[in-house]
Parts: C-alpha cells; structure tokens; sequence
C-alpha cells in the first residue's frame, strides 16, 4: 500500500491533524497557491512538521505517463496513480484570450478541466470505450482533486486564474458519490483552488436516487444528465441501467434538483447514426423537456475501433438541432474539441494499451 495523499483533506480535517490549526490554512496556501513540489518547500512550517508530513503524505498522487496535444489547444493527460492504475483528465481552451488594439490582454482564456472520478465504470453503456474495460476501483477524493491541480501546474495557469470542472472523463460520479462531494469542497475552499459550485458540473448517466442526494448535498453544483435516448427500450440497449432508472424517474428527480434560477440543467444527447438521429425521436425530446429549464447539448458519437456505432451525419446533427431551437430549447452542438487526439472517453487510455505502454 502506498501513501496517503495529503490532497485528501479538507482544510478543517487538516487542521485536527496538523496543529495548531492555523497550519492546515498556511499548508493549503502552499499547495494550492504556491504550486510547491515538496513539503520540503513549506518554508514557515516547522523542520519537524514538514518532514512528518512527507513520511506519511504524498503531495502529488499522479505522474503523467502521456500527454497530447491537439491543434486547438486542448491537452489529453494519461496520469498514472500511486498503485499503477491510470485515468484521462482532458485540458480543454473555450475561448481564447482578448486583446485590445495595443495589445494587452482584455478578456483571459477560459479553460475547462473535464475530470475522471473511477478507474474504469460499472454502468456498462454498450457506446463507451471506459466501460469496455469493467471497473477497477474508485478515485479517492485527493486523486480527484489532483487532477485538477496538476493540470493547472502544468499549463502554468497562476492560482488566481478561474477555470471550470465538468466531471465527464473516466467513471460515474454518483457511483463515488462520497469521494466526489469532498473533492467538491476542496475544490471549492477559498484557501484552496476557490473554485465555486457553479463552475463545476456533474455529468451522470442518470441514477435517480443519487441526483437526489447530490441535491441534498447542497454543493451548488450544476448537473448534466447523460440522455442518449428519448424511449425506454433504446436507452436501455445504450445504458443498462435504465432498466432500474428509466426516463420518468430521471426526469422527476431533475425537477427535484435545485438548480440556480439562472441556469439551466444539461442534457446530454449523443447522437447515433440510424439510432438516435430522427426528427422523431427530436420530437419526443421536446415534449419529454418541457417545463424544465433545460438546454440540450447534441455528441456526436466518436467512433473507435471495434465500436457498435456510426457517427451521425452532420446533416441530419444540424436538422435535429434545428427542430429544437424551433420549439424553444436551448440546444449546442458539441464541437469536437481534440478530435485529432482521441478525444472520447477512455480512448487515450486504450490507445497507450494497444502500443504496449502500459
Ligand atoms: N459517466 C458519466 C460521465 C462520464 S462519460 C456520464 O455518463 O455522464 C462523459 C460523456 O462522454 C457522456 O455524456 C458519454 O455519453 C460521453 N461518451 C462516452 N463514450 C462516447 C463516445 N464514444 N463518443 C462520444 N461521447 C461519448
Ligand atoms: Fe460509465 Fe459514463 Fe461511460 Fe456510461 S458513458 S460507461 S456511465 S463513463
């Protein structure tokens, strides 16, 4: 067994541990801040505090075993865990940065971070690259956070510069609920990252029990709801465990969600060629969202191979998208960030397998 990492605290759990309390704030400053590498580092923590703190810590629970960069900016990491595992966090630019006419900066690039949160994923959907290879443990709190932290480190992004989480790479967030709340309020300590609920965006497959208790959690997180299907029978064949959680019951626990007056819920639709891509099925859609503030965010399906699936026309992305702009919902059309470097989920990971790296 290896190490702890630290970066699985909050700051009031550090402060029971490292005492007097007001070291658990100087600490956070300088991993979150300061970017440091080593407790070595921590110049106003003791000799003796700090060197108790790496016998019994890591600082970093992640090394990057591959990067990729694709030609609009977004950088695909394959880390590496302290027992050997590996997950894919994804780097992407939403906006680039605004110049004025002398130069200088008016409006900072946006940066999203989209992290994973299990090794693998018990959900199974029959479209996932991540569920072909069954489910191997969960991401504990600090290995979650981590992601976000050493891809920060890595772009050189200063501390201070806001950024936004979607928790759509490896695994289903509500399946690690627990691990996932923590790192959510790490993520969110002003000491820390400070980064608030409302930057952050829990993606699920939809077990209805869950979203509930997420909203009981009360984080002020936004979540997007993985739809895929506007019928039973065809979610069902794309995510197993409709069968237990079927449409109605998503829906019902979305209006239960609280969600920011200003904002709305995403749901995810991932458009399949022949499966998914009719104006009928836009037309259930439709009716299904209505009343609920929604806005509906279309995939398309990102072949890999050995893959069951075709990705969709554009042709038939646009109409579809068009149908339900016409009938009041908001609706985007993912633009596929990375597509030059294996962009979907899991296919980093299988890439390095297939080249023997790992
Ligand atoms: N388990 C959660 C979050 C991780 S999956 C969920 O399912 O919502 C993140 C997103 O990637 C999901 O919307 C999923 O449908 C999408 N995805 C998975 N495989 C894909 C593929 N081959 N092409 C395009 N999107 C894919
Ligand atoms: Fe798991 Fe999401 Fe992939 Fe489904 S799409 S297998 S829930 S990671």
């Amino acid at each position: 067994m290896s190490k702890p990492t630290i970066l699985d605290y909050t700051k009031e759990e550090l402060a029971t541990i490292v005492k007097p309390a007001f070291r658990a704030k100087q600490i956070f400053g300088w991993i979150y801040h300061q970017y440091v590498d080593s407790f070595e580092e921590m110049q106003n923590i003791p000799k003796a505090m700090r060197q108790e703190l790496a016998e019994k810590y890591l600082l970093m629970p992640l090394t990057i075993l591959r990067k990729e960069e694709a030609k609009d900016g977004t950088i695909k990491y394959l880390f590496e865990l302290p027992d050997g595992k590996t997950v894919e966090t994804v780097w992407l630019k939403m906006k680039d940065a605004q110049y004025d006419d002398e130069g200088n900066v008016e409006q900072e690039a946006k940066y999203t971070v989209c992290v994973s949160t299990q090794v693998g994923c018990k959900v199974g959907c029959s479209f996932c690259l991540t569920a072909k290879g069954g489910f191997t443990r969960d991401l504990t709190a600090g290995e979650i956070v981590a992601q976000v932290l050493a891809v920060k480190k890595d772009n050189d992004l200063a501390a201070h510069r806001r950024l936004n989480i979607v928790y759509m790479g490896m695994g289903e967030p509500l399946d690690n609920l627990d691990n996932l709340a923590k790192a959510i309020r790490i993520l969110k300590d002003e000491e820390g990252l400070s980064i608030s609920g409302k930057r952050q965006t829990v993606s699920t497959s939809g077990i209805s029990t869950k979203i509930d208790k997420l909203g009981q959690m009360d984080l002020g997180v936004h979540i997007a709801i993985s739809l895929h299907a506007v019928d039973d029978a065809l979610r069902t064949e794309l995510i197993p465990m409709n069968k237990a959680y079927n449409i109605a019951s998503i829906i019902e626990a979305v209006r239960r969600f609280p969600i920011d007056t200003r904002k709305r819920v995403m749901f995810e639709y991932l458009v399949i060629k022949n499966k998914n891509d009719d104006l009928a099925s836009a037309k259930k859609l439709v009716k299904l969202l209505s009343g609920i503030k929604a806005k509906v965010n279309l995939i398309y399906f990102n072949p890999y191979p050995g893959s069951d699936y075709q990705r969709p026309e554009r042709a038939d992305m646009v109409e579809f998208q068009e149908y339900l702009i016409q009938h009041g919902l908001l609706c985007t059309i993912r633009d596929s960030k990375g597509i030059d470097i294996s962009a979907a989920c899991g296919q980093l990971k299988e890439k390095t397998k297939e080249e023997g790296i790992i």
